[in-house]
């Protein structure tokens, strides 16, 4: 038997030396025509100007960050961190325990043996928190999106979709058999032009709470009324208002003052809701049964690990009891655009903590972030096709995390900068 394993690996080790020979010599026609293939697909985002470089982070997200080949800290202006619940203590603490209680993983689907009482709970939590019948938890929003128009919609149904709306909506809605209609950013008008000529058994209309890019909030109230005359259905992404937008941070129906306009609600746990992964939908129980049923990322795709799902129930009890947060978040939020707006610098969006830095052309948005970040200010710079021609911008995101001193620095700077490239006068 001995004898018989050793020829065996003796074989085996012989064989996988030709094999890497092989492979050293003359590489698969099929890889070398990929690599060619590729090159000049890659040349030409270089070409473009949008390849994307990435900085690599060295410490947990936060207010300060700091980044591989850069010496120091840097205040970071750009995540999604809200409310500065990334690193929160008592978010870490909560996702430790949730390890140490339920394990790394599932190692399967929910309806497999992928749920665990934490994510029934988180469910529940979540239902309660929007006021809503039921809420189904995918990996992320972005599963949630893909996984909602095909289960819903067939080919005798309609959706009216926002122009500017996230790539989610546009992916998960290119998965159905619906009849598709774009309508132009926040035009209820145009809207309604299509609503009234679609004959169609259900309408789903679908917007972003927010629009990151730019800060916008969807005119809710308007969009209200037109599913109410079309016997349409309204579906809200509140990715970018879930936790800190409106005042009880419920989201954009809440900050329109309007709480549950929206027949359906997704929205993401990996922004302001701890920050760490997830999404959901949320709306009418037989729509949420349905999906639990049908939709694809939540049927073949493993459950939410524990440590996310405890970080996120911490979260939540830390969105709902205390306002203090939201309220640093607004204040600063105010301080940074009011400080902008006296340097002489525009802000667009709509008293979000989504601030864009208006600029104009690419190569002086770029300019504006790199000398911002010489002055120890991580932001980005956005040009096209993120954002149309000639509207590229530096986006700052505020954090409930960030200090006054944080807040004014960053607008020091800014001024100083954008002096320096001639944005504004000295
Ligand atoms: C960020 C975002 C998503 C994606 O959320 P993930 O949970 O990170 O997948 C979806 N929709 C909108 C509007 C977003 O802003």
């Amino acid at each position: 038997m001995a004898l018989r394993s050793q020829l065996l690996r003796i074989a085996y080790n012989g064989q996988q030396a030709r094999c890497l020979h092989e492979l050293k010599s003359k590489e698969r026609a099929g890889v070398e025509n990929l690599r060619e293939v590729l090159e000049d697909r890659l040349k030409e985002i270089k070409r473009a100007k949008t390849w994307k470089h990435e900085r690599i982070i060295t410490s947990p997200q936060d207010r300060k960050v700091t980044v591989k080949g850069a010496d120091g800290e840097f205040l970071n202006f750009c995540a999604n961190n809200y409310l500065g619940l990334s690193n929160h203590p008592e978010v870490v603490n909560a996702a430790q325990d949730s390890v140490k209680k339920y394990g790394a993983g599932l190692s399967s689907v929910r309806f497999i043996c992928g749920t665990q009482s934490i994510h029934k709970e988180l469910e529940d939590r979540l239902s309660k928190f929007h006021r809503r019948e039921d809420t189904i938890l995918y990996g992320s929003c972005f599963d949630a999106n893909a996984g909602l128009f095909e289960s819903m919609l067939t080919p005798e149904d309609a959706v009216f979709s926002d122009a500017l709306n996230h790539a989610s909506i546009i992916d998960g809605i290119r998965l159905c058999k619906a009849q598709k209609f774009r309508y132009p950013h926040r035009d209820l008008s145009e809207l309604e032009h299509l609503l009234a000529h679609s004959e169609a058994r259900i309408k789903l209309i679908v917007t972003d709470g927010v629009f990151s890019m730019d800060g916008t909030v969807a005119p809710i109230n308007g969009l209200r009324d037109l599913a109410d005359k079309y016997r349409a259905l309204l579906a809200v992404d509140d990715s970018h208002a879930t936790g800190f937008f409106g005042k009880t941070g419920r989201g954009t129906e809440e900050y329109c003052g309007l709480m549950g306009a929206a027949d359906i609600i997704c929205s993401t746990l990996g922004k302001a809701v701890s920050g760490a992964a997830g999404g959901y939908t949320t709306g009418p129980k037989e729509l949420v049964t349905l999906l639990r049923n049908v939709s694809r990322p939540y049927l073949f795709s493993n459950a939410p690990p524990p440590p996310v799902v405890g970080a996120s129930l911490k979260a939540l009890d830390l969105v709902e009891h205390s306002a203090e947060l939201r309220e640093r978040l607004h204040t600063n939020t105010k301080l940074f655009r009011e400080g902008m707006k006296q340097a002489g610098l525009t802000v667009a969006g709509d008293g979000h903590p989504i601030c864009p830095v208006m600029v104009g052309e690419a190569p002086l948005a770029v300019e504006l972030a790199s000398g911002m970040l010489l002055k120890g200010i991580y932001v980005v710079a956005f040009s096209y096709p993120v954002v149309p021609k000639g509207q590229a911008r530096v986006r700052v995101q505020i954090s409930a995390a960030h200090t006054t001193d944080d807040v004014k620095k960053a607008v020091n700077a800014f001024e100083e900068v954008a002096k320096k490239i001639g944005l504004i006068k000295k």
